[in-house]
């Protein structure tokens, strides 16, 4: 843990997210990478508009939601102010949210099983001028109840995707199973986009995206380190 973890002198998520930024930037030239090639997005799900305002007046413009319904209520208004912040849906869709979700996102994270790439391809296609960026969630672990597709189901996903003219298919997206190493997933998820030819991985959370940085991550989704704990829901 770096010391910035424990740093209690302040509470603002602005301060939180610069030292998070800061220590990202160590940990990917510790290893030879780029830190500018590596989006830090704050995932601010729970979190109200005027607690997400100053985190945007400070300059920063990738966040996560994992909920179209609550993206719907927070974002058009701070979006108004800041029209070049970048939203990323980061949690499950639902077909029947497709059209939202292609309206309000400008990247969509968890692309995970043909009827949902369906009907995303043709909300895109209706909903906007350009295509919509996407990454497809894979379930390195198998887990039974977790989202994204599983590893042998991979290849023809990916083809339907790169099948759509409305979708742009950037990347893959992974949440290890919590009783694992991390790291052995991200590996997972990285040979896994360099043997389709995909150029993004988002992967690591507050608590794992070190190891997520160092094995080439290049979208980290990090919501409790900038904003503190959510409420259990
Ligand atoms: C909530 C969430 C995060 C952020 O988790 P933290 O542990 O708060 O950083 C990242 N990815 C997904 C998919 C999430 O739902």
């Amino acid at each position: 843990m770096n010391a910035s973890d424990q740093d209690t002198r302040t509470d603002h998520p602005s301060d939180r997210l610069a030292a998070l930024k800061a220590d990202m930037a160590r940990e990917a030239a510790s290893v030879g990478r780029d830190p500018a090639r590596i989006t830090v997005i704050a995932v601010s799900k729970t979190v109200p508009a005027e607690r997400i305002a100053p985190v945007l007046a400070a300059g920063h413009r990738d966040f996560g939601e994992n909920k179209v319904q609550e993206a719907e209520a927070k974002w058009p208004a701070l979006r108004a102010a800041h029209p070049d912040l970048r939203l990323h849906l980061i949690g499950p869709l639902q077909t029947n949210k497709a059209r939202a979700a292609a309206r309000l996102f400008d990247c969509v994270h968890s692309l995970d099983r043909p009827k949902l790439v369906d009907h995303l391809a043709r909300a895109a296609a209706t909903e906007r001028a350009q295509p919509l960026p996407c990454l497809i969630q894979v379930n390195t672990g198998e887990e039974p109840q977790k989202a994204g597709v599983i590893p042998p189901e991979l290849p023809a996903l990916i083809a339907q995707v790169r099948g759509c003219d409305s979708l742009d298919l950037q990347g893959l997206m992974a949440i290890p199973p919590v009783d694992e190493p991390a790291q052995l997933h991200f590996a997972l998820l990285a040979k896994l986009a360099e043997r389709h030819g995909l150029s993004w991985l988002s992967m690591g959370m507050s608590g794992d995206w070190e190891p997520a940085v160092r094995l080439g991550a290049t979208h980290i989704r990090v919501g409790t380190r900038i904003f503190g704990a959510r409420p259990i829901s």
